[in-house]
């Protein structure tokens, strides 16, 4: 077998580390990205999270560090070798608790720093002596200024989700951090998309990068039955609950655009009777995970999110994907169905479009290269009783011209997520990137037996059991094989 990670000759102790995570063979990213890691290039990784690319970087790079692992308990036999830079706290906590598990059988320090914390506790870990650090830039700035991180020893940078740090204007931040490295050094820069500004960045900073694609940016998996039906603003719940039960699917996730919008929503859905959950950039963390569990356990049957949820979303094979709203960006579009039909499985993507959508669908179309039609669905029934609809004027709320309303932070403010540089200097936030380690586990049905709250109850009608999209779960592992 060529994808074995056997065939890698990895050191028995991070060997005996990947056996342990259960990981039968090497994903596609990272058969190709670790034998060239191993020899030292630069490399331009096209692949999303989910691809397996933390492992993909991280362990050619600890066996590149073995060299220099020591029981020393000075700090200066322990110098930072590694930078991994991430975007938001959440990535960068969940990228280095992956790093600590590959390394626990070496003898390589590593740690992570990012904003919203106390400075305290990162900075005695950094003074002890990380080989590895994975930082979010703006608090890896504060501990460069501060004189805990010194990085004038560091062999390899790896700048991960690079796109999301642009967008989210990370780029002087990277420079500044970037200008206090050795110019000798190997860099890795992984991305969603390589879009001109990625290329501008990769041309600056990387020396004859290897390109490495998995999944081509801005691709829709074939595995996605892609489904566009016109519907007014007051009958998109209906067609919600039409589909769930015409195609007896148990779960879903909801898009809207915006925060106000999905609370709305979601109580909306509730009031009908549906079991449904928000997640949005203004709960806090721990309504989230209540949320979330709350869906994983099947105690939820719908989770309404904002895009806060949408682009780390990797939950697999979640049965279907409704956008409620039209995504303002077509790629988020790309990211929202990516949450169904993945690595092989099926899934189904609904997308409901009142009029005034007609731009964003040519978006869509332009972007993934496909032909949309915009389909209309019978509504037999009339409209659910129940409280009257609720408005959808505020559609803008996660977006620039309504964040100047979001006014001070709160404690446990999810969008302490977000370190950007706008928020280290006191100004506005842009709208968070939120990962949830949940959301890094495949979709697993929940195991009750009770019917998805939208099923009538009494004598069954005949229907053909669960779609015939959807595909019983599968292993990761075997999941990934099927990856182009
Ligand atoms: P990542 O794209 O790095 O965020 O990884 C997504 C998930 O895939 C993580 O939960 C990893 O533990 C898991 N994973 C990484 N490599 C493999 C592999 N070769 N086989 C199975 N699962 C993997």
């Amino acid at each position: 077998m060529t994808d074995s990670f056997s065939n890698l000759s990895l050191a028995p102790t991070l060997a005996r580390a990947v056996a342990e995570m259960g990981y039968e063979s090497m994903t596609p990213i990272q058969a190709q990205a670790i034998p060239v890691v191993l020899t030292g290039q630069d490399v331009m990784g096209a692949a999303q999270t989910g691809t397996g690319k933390t492992a993909a970087f991280s362990l050619p790079l600890l066996q590149r560090l073995l060299k220099h692992e020591n029981p020393s308990t000075s700090p200066a036999r322990h110098p930072v070798r590694a930078l991994v830079l991430l975007p938001t706290r959440e990535l960068a906590d969940q990228v280095a608790q992956q790093i600590k598990l590959y390394a626990k059988y070496t003898q390589l320090r590593s740690t992570v720093v990012f904003g919203g914390m106390d400075m305290k506790p990162q900075t005695l870990e950094l003074k002890r002596g990380v080989e590895v650090l994975v930082a979010t830039p703006g608090r890896l700035l504060d501990h460069i200024e501060a004189k805990n991180a010194v990085l004038n020893q560091v062999e390899y940078v790896v700048l991960d989700e690079a796109d999301r740090m642009l967008d989210i204007g990370f780029l002087p931040d990277l420079q500044r951090i970037l200008s206090f490295l050795p110019k000798q050094r190997t860099t890795l820069l992984f991305s969603a998309t390589f879009s001109p500004e990625i290329r501008r960045l990769a041309g600056s900073y990387l020396q004859n990068p290897v390109t490495i694609e998995v999944a081509r940016p801005n691709e829709t998996a074939s595995t996605v039955e892609q489904r566009f039906y016109a519907a007014q603003d007051d009958d998109k719940r209906r067609v919600i609950r039409k589909v769930l039960a015409d195609r007896g699917i148990k779960q879903a996730f909801i898009f809207v655009n915006s925060k106000l919008g999905c609370g709305r929503l979601a109580r909306s859905l509730e009031r009908e009777g549906l079991k449904t959950a928000a997640l949005h950039g203004d709960k806090s963390q721990d309504e989230r995970l209540k949320a979330l569990e709350a869906f994983k356990q099947g105690e939820v049957d719908l989770l309404v999110c904002t895009d806060v949820a949408a682009r780390g979303l990797d939950i697999k094979d979640v049965p279907a994907v409704f956008n409620f709203d039209v995504p303002y960006n077509a790629e988020d579009y790309v990211h929202r169905i990516g949450r169904t039909g993945r690595a092989g499985a099926s899934g189904l993507a609904v997308t409901l479009v009142s009029p005034s959508d007609t731009r964003l669908v040519a978006d869509i179309e332009k972007l993934i290269k496909k032909k949309l039609e915009v389909e209309t669905l019978q509504l037999e029934t009339a409209p659910a009783a129940g409280p009257a609809p609720e408005k959808w004027g505020e559609r803008a709320e996660d977006r620039p011209r309504a964040r100047a309303f979001e006014g001070r932070r709160r404690e446990h403010d999810p969008r302490d997520a977000l370190d950007t540089p706008n928020e280290r200097r006191g100004g506005f936030r842009p709208a968070p990137i939120n990962r949830d380690p949940f959301f890094q586990k495949p979709y697993e049905a929940p195991t009750s037996d009770t019917p998805p709250s939208w099923e009538p109850i009494g004598p069954k009608t005949v229907r053909s059991s669960i779609s015939a999209n959807i595909k019983p779960k599968r292993k990761v592992a075997a999941l990934f094989k099927s990856v182009e």
